[in-house]
């Protein structure tokens, strides 16, 4: 004769308040915890979590803090590139004048 064994939810122990209990819930009916402990991955997760917060916040707090010297510089570059193409539009206007005069002669007001 077999033994036998009656059907029922398997006997799990909660990790979290030690209680025994005949359950397939995923929670602990004392506690109302998760019988799954929070594995290595999680933590890696949440570790890594942590530290895009603090990367994320390290950097907005340097462009908040360099935010207006960038703005600055930021200025003078865009200042610098326009008097250049200023320049580089006079030289053309004066090269093309030039241009003009050798092959047209100067114009009738000289
Ligand atoms: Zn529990």
């Amino acid at each position: 004769m077999a033994p036998t064994t009656a059907p029922g939810p398997p006997e799990r122990v909660c990790p979290h308040c030690s209680t025994l209990t005949r359950t397939t819930d995923q929670r602990c009916p004392f506690c109302r915890r998760s019988y799954y402990r929070s594995g290595p991955g999680a933590i890696a997760g949440m570790l890594a979590v942590a530290v895009i917060v603090v990367l994320a916040g390290t950097a907005a707090l340097m462009l908040l803090l360099f935010l207006p010297a960038l703005e600055t510089e930021l200025a003078s570059q865009v200042e610098t590139v326009q008097s250049d193409l200023e320049r580089q539009v006079r030289e053309l206007e004066g090269a093309v004048s030039d241009e003009f005069d050798q092959r047209f002669g100067p114009g009738p007001a000289g």
